[in-house]
Order: C-alpha cells, then structure tokens, then sequence
C-alpha cells in the first residue's frame, strides 16, 4: 500500500481517487470546495485541510485541476507542492494544460529533485468511474515507469509519447480532431436533411464507407443511429462544449507558438465559442448540429 496524495477532487479526480482507494491506497485529497471533500471522504479518502497536507508521508501526488494557472499556483512558489515535498516524490499531473504550462513545471520538477510526468487522460466521466480511462504520458523513461502502476488502477491504456508536455501535446492534437470531425460529421447530417436523406441512411453508408469516424460511430450527433449518444438525451453532456472549446483554445496557443498552419482547428474553436457563449456551454459538444442547422 502507498499513501498517494490527490488534489483536485471534481468530475475527473473523484472517481480517479476512489478507484485508488478501493485498490488498496491511503489517499489523502484536498479540494478547494468543501462538498467535494467530504463526498471523497465518503469514498474512504483522507481529507486533507490545505494542499500541502496530503504531502505527509504521500510518495506519489497526483493533481486533476482545471487549468495551466491553477497547476502553476499548487506546484510553484515558495509554499508550492515542489518546494515543500520530500526530493524524490513521484508527481503526476492529469490536467489536461497547455504545453507551455506542463514544461514550466516539470522543468521546476527536474531541479528540485522530483520525478515528474504529464499524464492528461481520455475517456470522461465514465472513464474515470470505471477505471478506462487512456493516459497519454510526457516526461522521463524511469518516471513514467514508477508511476505506471498507478495510471494502470485509474486507466486502460497508458502511452508513454515521449519527454515532458508531450503527454499534453498529444492530449490537444487528439481533441483537435476531435473538434474538428464533430464540425464535419454534424455539417453532414445538416446537409443530408436538406437533401430528403433520412439520417439512419446516411449513418448506414458512412459508417461503412470513408467517411466512418469516432464522431460518427461511437458519439452521433442526431438522435436514432448510436442508441448511447448525448444526441438520446437531449445533448446532456458527456464531454461539455465548454471542455471542447478550452481544449480547441489551447491547440489554437499551441499552434500559435510553434508556427503550425491549423485553420481547420482555428474554425472550429471558433464555432465553439460562438456555440458555448449562445448559452450552450454545459450541453454536450456534439449538440453544435442543432447550432449548424440553425435551431439550437
Ligand atoms: P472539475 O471542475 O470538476 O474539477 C476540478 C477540481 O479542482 C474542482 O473540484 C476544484 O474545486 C478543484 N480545484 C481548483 N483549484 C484548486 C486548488 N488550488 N486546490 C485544490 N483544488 C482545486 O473539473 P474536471 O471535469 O474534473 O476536469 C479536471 C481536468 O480534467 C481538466 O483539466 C479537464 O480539462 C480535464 N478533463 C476533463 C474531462 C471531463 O470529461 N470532465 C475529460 C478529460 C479531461
């Protein structure tokens, strides 16, 4: 049994600290709010009343917060997790950040003498609840091969993609697609409705043919083909268009950076700040068809 830290206890770090809790691990969490404190406690964590509490006797800390500025705020600074821990603690953070952020911090890491990994994950809520989820890893060899057994309770498949921030590289470029796919597959059903083409036919045909994408076939946008798709439910997220846009924004600072053409990903972070700012922010991001067709 190790005594494993989390801070950052909401939709994603919830479930991922109570499946720790049930393989076996004291974990000591913190969370800034007080009901999802005592819900984790009630899943048999140990509530910690400030960050650097669950740095008591923890080896491993693991962080699931909203974003770059918040994990810059709990890791740096004088009364940061990186300056307060013991040197050698295995740290893990799950956020889903910008590259910058993640190699600002792993960088900190690195010189205070801790072992650090990016690891964003896939697979939402559900995921996390089930222990699915996919961990996509940045950061050094003995690192990712310390904290492996951990990911391994949290998730299904763990992909080491190379040296720090790579894991968030690898997060945005996915989601990116993501984004983008959901525009096309969405702008297609819109079109074949005009044309008098049921979407059950349109469905039949290319999820066979090459149009076939995870945005058709697992998570489809129109009610009817894929019985589990948010669409069943009126758009109830799943993945929130809010979660989209942020990851669309971050790939749109990326490219910025670095220098990539994106225009496709520029468009569709775009619409989905049109869409979230139309009040739409918390359905679920395949609801951008009923934006595209014009009633939503
Ligand atoms: P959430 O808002 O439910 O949880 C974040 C938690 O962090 C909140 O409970 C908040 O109180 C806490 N927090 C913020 N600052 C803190 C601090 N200084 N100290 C302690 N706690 C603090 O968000 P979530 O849905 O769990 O997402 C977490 C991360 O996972 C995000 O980066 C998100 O992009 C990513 N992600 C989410 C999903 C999803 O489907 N929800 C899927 C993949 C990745």
């Amino acid at each position: 049994m190790t005594t494993i830290g989390f801070i950052g206890l909401g939709n994603m770090g919830g479930p991922m600290a109570a499946n720790l809790v049930k393989a076996g691990h004291q974990v000591k969490g913190f969370d800034l709010s007080e009901a999802t404190l005592d819900q984790f406690a009630r899943a048999g964590g140990v509530a910690a009343q400030n960050v650097n509490a669950v740095l008591d006797g923890a080896g491993v800390v693991i962080t699931m917060l909203p974003a770059g500025t918040h994990v810059k705020a709990v890791y740096l600074g004088d009364d940061g997790l990186l300056a307060q821990a013991q040197p050698g603690t295995l740290f893990i953070d799950s956020s889903t950040i910008d590259v910058e952020s993640a190699r600002i911090v792993a960088d900190a890491a690195t010189k205070g003498g801790m072992a650090m990994i990016d690891a964003p994950v896939s697979g939402g809520v559900g995921g996390a609840e089930a222990g699915s989820l996919t961990f996509m890893v940045g950061g050094p060899d003995d690192a990712f091969a310390a904290a492996k057994p951990y990911l391994e309770i949290m998730g299904k498949t763990i992909v080491h993609a190379g040296a720090a921030g790579n894991g968030q590289a690898a997060k945005i470029c996915n989601n990116m697609i993501l984004g983008i796919s959901m525009i096309g597959v969405s702008e297609a059903f819109v079109l074949a409705e005009k044309l008098g083409l049921d979407a059950q036919s349109l469905f039949d045909i290319s999820s066979t043919a090459s149009g076939q994408c995870w945005s058709l076939t697992t998570y489809c946008p129109v009610p009817g083909p894929v019985p589990t798709s948010p669409a069943n439910r009126d758009y109830q997220a799943g993945f929130t268009a809010a979660m989209m846009w942020k990851d669309l924004k971050l790939a749109q600072e990326a490219a910025i950076a670095t220098g990539a053409a994106t225009p496709l990903g520029a468009e569709a972070s775009a619409l989905y700040g049109v869409y979230c700012n139309g009040g739409d922010a918390e359905t679920d991001f395949s609801g951008i068809v009923r934006f595209l067709r014009g009633d939503g």
